[in-house]
């Protein structure tokens, strides 16, 4: 194994890297350095989790930076750039800033250029270059982690595009792509033009399996026994791993799987625990209802945790995640039940992962899960340092289930990655963009763009998406955000703004109809909000259905599209549902109904009204932006005001005072009620008086009263004017 001495590297490089336990680097490490990685040659590195694909990535950002260079570290999710973020935060003490941008669409970003590393979501890198960002020209050094997201068919195609961008750029960065193993990991090399560095190395061994009649049986020929007590395979197979001193990952198909497994295990698993676990456990349930939130699903969190179990799924949230993953890494939540969501997230290792369901229902079919899928949540099995060998073991109802689970998966290969940037969806937001970024643009141009890309890697060329590109165009000049001039095509103003406030062209289309055509109405522009093909929906439960089939009936002439017949369309009724269903809850959210109850009434989780709000806001931002360029004034700052209400979840006689840090939704109401209502009643108001109201207390008072007196500065300096959008989080 290669020593990091040989490396070549600076010393304090090398001293940060023993500080952090590497000494010698892992086989996959040294193939890639072997390959040149460390002197800017472009790779794919195609590995297993924690096989130290990371670690090679930032070897040569840092690298690049101490030679005055520059990175960007592109992630799929929000979670794992921050996870990122964390991990990288070593590097500062060599005077390294490392920084991350997530949100805040509609900026140039001036601010991120001070940053040597600039972690982003790849949606946050395509908004940046719609801008025409700076920050790039000066990167030298490019990393896209998990870039099988190529295949993923609603977000691919923007690291696609975002990649073919930046291989365009002159002088070209150093492309590093990580990825998991895939099969065609060399069409991505071959692509990116660099060396695919493959392998099946694992710190842990992975031994995959599939459990039925009470045995396990390995794909290494290996058998084991598996005690059956509780009527449940999955829940027998975690009490085997936490009787053997392990944890357990058990992944189900659904939210409410999740949880219902969960409550199954924990009956189980409590019978496990020391006392000492115990009593941490219920110092975990503490921190959980101290967090605030009392609805259906955080008391059954806390239920089961004081029992040593967890569900895990986005309906959870940001706080009760925390509280999970962190209960879980310190080893006294033994077993999390999950949705497939946490394959795909923030690290989360255990000694055995047990799958329970290798279908999922879509549409209302049930569907066998990609392989590519199973291998990821295999993949977490075994945790460094604490397990000799981790175990994946997927449960088969019955022999024949047993055999076609072994070959499909166990001894399976995941499948290709193929480009998603020919889906027309796709192509309309991109088209538009590219167009949008270039004053004028010629048919060729845009061509040209397009044989960089992957998908004509992969096809030879752009030819079969020819129509598909044409039929965007027409689309594009049909509704005016692009026009023909001089032979060349060039974005209207309109156009300009849909790219730059990034929403999808036909969600722009939408919102100009609405705003065209509809009266000013509160839940009327929630709903239109809603229709866009950009705003997720909430699924419609049976129970639903009666209560928001009476509020359509008496809310008709508010909606801007006809509404469905629910004899003669019962689907599409019942997709018109459920955007009324998203709709009421950000209506509830901004009429200050508690959270909880939103919770409980709409059978939604806490971390699903989070989503929902800040997709929500965004959007209401981009159409109040929509209604700015159309010259539409009472229409964008009625569209500015909900945006602003939306983001606090506020009536709009709060917001006076609640922009100020430390004011949400709940304190902004105890000052209203107390009679304070605005900045200048703040101003007038003694600290002792703001200090005794409740849930305020003296340090978040004399933070009100800082904020004041700056804000007072800030306003003789600029007055009047809009407030302004929240601007990159780091
Ligand atoms: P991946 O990106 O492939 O999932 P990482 O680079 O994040 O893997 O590595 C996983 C863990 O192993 C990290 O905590 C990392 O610090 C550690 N690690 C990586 N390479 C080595 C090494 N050569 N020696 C010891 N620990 C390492």
């Amino acid at each position: 194994m290669m020593l990091i001495d040989e490396l070549n590297l600076p010393e304090q490089v090398l001293k940060t890297l023993e500080e952090h336990g590497v000494k010698r680097l892992y086989p996959p490490q040294e193939a890639a350095v072997r390959n040149g990685v460390l002197n800017g040659k472009n790779a794919v590195l195609a590995a297993p989790t924690a096989a130290g694909k990371t670690l090679v990535a930032e070897l040569c950002m840092i690298k690049k930076v101490l030679e005055g260079g520059r990175a960007l570290y592109l992630v799929p999710l929000r979670a794992i750039a921050n996870e990122k973020f964390q991990e990288f935060s070593k590097w500062c003490g060599l005077g390294v800033k490392v920084g991350v941008s997530t949100s805040d669409y509609d900026s140039v970003g001036y601010e991120l250029e001070k940053f040597d590393i600039l972690i982003c979501t790849n949606e946050k890198a395509d908004a940046l270059m719609r801008h025409g960002s700076s920050l790039f020209s000066k990167v030298n050094v490019v990393v896209a982690d998990e870039v099988h997201l190529l295949n993923e068919p609603s977000r691919g195609a923007t690291l696609e595009v975002v990649l073919t961008k930046l291989k365009k750029l002159a002088p070209p960065p150093q492309i590093l792509a990580l990825s998991a193993t895939i099969k065609n990991a060399d069409e991505i090399s071959g692509w990116i033009n660099g060396v695919l560095i493959f392998s099946d190395w694992r710190p842990v061994p992975l031994k995959e399996g599939v459990f039925f009649g009470g045995v396990v049986e390995f794909n290494d020929g290996t058998f084991s026994i598996v005690e059956e007590h509780a009527g449940n395979a999955a829940v027998d197979l975690a009490a085997d791993t936490v009787k053997n001193g392990g944890q357990a990952l058990i992944f189900e198909s659904t939210r409410r799987g999740s949880m219902a497994i969960a409550s199954a295990s924990s009956s189980v698993i409590a019978h496990l625990l020391t006392r000492q676990e115990r009593r941490s456990l219920r110092e975990i349930v503490a921190e959980l209802i101290a967090s605030g939130e009392k609805n259906k699903i955080s008391e059954r969190l806390a239920l089961t945790i004081e029992r040593g179990v967890a569900f895990h799924h986005a309906g959870l949230s940001a706080i009760q995640r925390r509280i999970v993953e962190h209960g879980f890494k310190e080893n006294l939540i033994k077993v999390i039940c999950a949705t497939p969501t946490l394959a795909a997230g923030v690290n989360l290792p255990a000694r055995r992962v047990i799958i329970r369901n290798y279908r999922r229902s879509e549409g209302g079919i049930r569907t066998p899960i990609p392989v590519f899928e199973y291998k990821q949540m295999a993949g977490r099995a075994g945790r460094p340092k604490y397990d000799v060998v981790g175990e994946a073991i997927l449960v088969a109802k019955n022999g024949k289930e047993k055999s076609l689970l072994m070959k499909r998966y166990v001894k399976g290969e995941p499948e290709r990655v193929e480009s998603k940037l020919s889906s027309e969806n796709a192509l309309r937001c991109h088209v538009l963009s590219l167009v949008a970024s270039s004053n004028e643009m010629t048919e060729e141009e845009l061509l040209s763009f397009f044989s960089g890309s992957f998908y004509a890697h992969q096809q030879g060329g752009y030819v079969k998406i020819l129509p598909a590109i044409k039929n965007v165009l027409k689309f594009l000049l049909d509704h005016g955000f692009i026009r023909v001039l001089n032979e060349a095509l060039a974005a209207s103003l309109l156009g300009k703004r849909v790219a730059e406030v990034y929403v999808d062209p036909l969600s722009a289309v939408k919102i100009v109809n609405g705003l065209k055509t509809m009266p000013l109405s509160e839940i009327g522009y929630l709903h239109l909000i809603c229709t866009t093909p950009d705003m997720p929906r909430l699924y419609l439960t049976k129970k639903d259905y009666p209560f928001f089939h009476e509020f359509v009936e008496n809310n008709k002439d508010i909606f801007m599209t006809e509404i469905p017949d629910y004899e003669s369309d019962p689907v599409e009724y019942e997709w018109f549902l459920s955007e009324v269903k998203t709709a009421f809850l950000l209506k509830e959210w901004i009429s200050e109904v508690e959270e909880d109850v939103i919770v409980d009434f709409l059978d939604v989780g806490a971390g699903d009204i989070y989503r929902l709000v800040e997709i929500a806001e965004w959007l209401t931002y981009a159409a109040s932006e929509i209604a700015k360029t159309l010259g539409m004034t009472d229409e964008t700052r009625f569209l500015r005001k909900m945006q602003e209400r939306i983001k606090y979840g506020i009536k709009e006689e709060l917001l006076g005072i609640v922009r100020l840090e430390g004011i949400g939704r709940v304190r902004a109401r105890i000052l209203f009620n107390a009679g304070i209502r605005s900045i200048n009643d703040l101003k007038h108001t003694s600290l002792e008086k703001i200090a005794s109201l409740p849930k305020i207390g003296l340090e978040t008072a004399r933070k009100i009263k800082d904020q004041v007196s700056s804000e007072e500065k800030k306003r003789e300096l600029k007055a009047g004017g809009l407030n302004q959008v929240k601007l990159t989080e780091f």
